[in-house]
């Protein structure tokens, strides 16, 4: 990656950004005041911190970056989702979507711009790993968000739900992912708990684990979508890496760190023809059975499809039989409404597509 020049302080916790304001001559209590500007307040430029000295104010522009993402486009769903097109100090795509309900706001957030997993279904993978995001890139993107809906800097009316499902795998970023969600945990700063937060991994076994024994630890799903190693190893190729009787194990080995009440989540995103028999139903329904796991329930997403997949939605029958056979053996089963279908927001469909649309607006 192009390196950028000036240090982009939202990736900094308030510590580093007090070695940071330290190291420019500054005393240490202006890291609190920055912090808060930045993550609180939603600024994103210093000129706008009229709280800090002027001369600070141009000492932090010669050094420090506030933000680091364009708005190159944004969409506009009939729904009400919108899809931000970003593009990085480095010109690569993100991509962030917003979800609005009647009582929640939902951001998906991208881990990578591009994928380097090969999901058979999913229009990112196209695009191969460009890079991993950096933390200040994936707190950026919820400032972006929240600002652009709400206006900067203006009270959200209700909390925002993160989910880590746009572009990428998360858990191929970890590191970067955990820093990214304690800044936005901050009270002084987004205050969006991990309790609010759902990462969803298409099998990275050995980060389940880690993931498990986080002491503030954000929700999990797995993307599954089949339910035997010859068509995993098909759909998701890294099923190859991690089949399914590891992938499970590490399953069980997170259930065991769910708190009181929670649950844990299988994706299964439902392709015509593909996966949705019900042969396949109760082939899903025997291997959740047969690992023995309590706390888990299934989303079943019906595929969305997009040129040039080839793959076709199930339909609204098949759906629904997947969904009775699940549920008379015992398992949770839950049918996701997909969002913003019409400008591509959906899940699988990020893949900085920017034609049709029925809604664009540049900024
Ligand atoms: S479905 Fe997710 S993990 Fe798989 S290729 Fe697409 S972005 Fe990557």
């Amino acid at each position: 990656m192009k390196r950028m020049e000036k240090t982009h302080l939202a990736g900094l916790t308030i510590d580093e950004l007090a070695a940071f304001v330290e190291g420019i001559g500054e005393p240490k209590y202006r890291a609190k005041q920055i912090f808060k500007g930045l993550h609180e307040r939603r600024l994103q430029s210093f000129d706008a911190m009229t709280d800090l000295p002027k001369a600070l104010r141009e000492k932090l522009g010669e050094t420090a970056a506030a933000a680091t993402l364009r708005v190159e486009a944004r969409y506009v769903s009939t729904d009400g989702t919108r899809r931000y097109l970003m593009k990085t100090h480095d010109d690569l795509p993100v991509e962030t979507v917003f979800i609005p309900t009647e009582d929640r706001d939902t951001i998906c957030f991208s881990s990578q711009s591009g994928c380097p997993l090969k999901c058979d279904f999913c229009l990112t993978a196209r695009l191969g790993l460009l890079r991993n995001l950096t933390a200040g890139e994936l707190v950026e993107q919820i400032v972006v968000v929240l600002n652009d809906v709400y206006g900067a800097g203006r009270e959200t009316p209700h909390g925002t739900n993160l989910v880590g499902m746009g572009a990428g795998e998360p858990f191929l970023n970890f590191e970067n992912l955990i820093r990214a969600l304690g800044i936005m945990a901050e009270e002084e700063g987004l205050h969006i708990v991990p309790n609010r937060v759902t990462i969803s991994t298409a099998g990275i076994v050995p980060k389940i684990y880690e993931f498990a024994k986080l002491e503030k630890r954000p929700h999990l799903a797995i993307s599954l979508s089949a339910p035997d190693d010859a068509l995993r190893d098909k759909l998701m190729p890294i099923n190859r890496r991690w089949n399914l009787d590891e992938l499970f194990a590490a399953a069980k080995e997170f259930e065991k760190s769910l708190r009181r009440g929670e649950r844990f989540t299988f994706e299964y995103v439902l392709l015509g023809g593909v996966n949705d028999s019900d042969g396949h139903a109760r082939k899903l329904a025997n291997l959740l059975n047969r690992h023995g796991l309590q706390r888990v329930k299934i989303n079943l997403i019906a595929h969305n499809s997009a040129e040039p997949l080839e793959y076709r939605p199930a339909d609204a029958e098949r759906i629904e039989s997947f969904k009775r056979i699940l549920e008379s053996k015992g398992v949770s089963a839950y049918l996701r409404t997909p969002r913003g279908r019409d400008i591509y927001a959906a899940c699988g469909q990020l893949a900085a597509k920017s034609e049709p649309n029925p809604v664009r607006i540049t900024r």
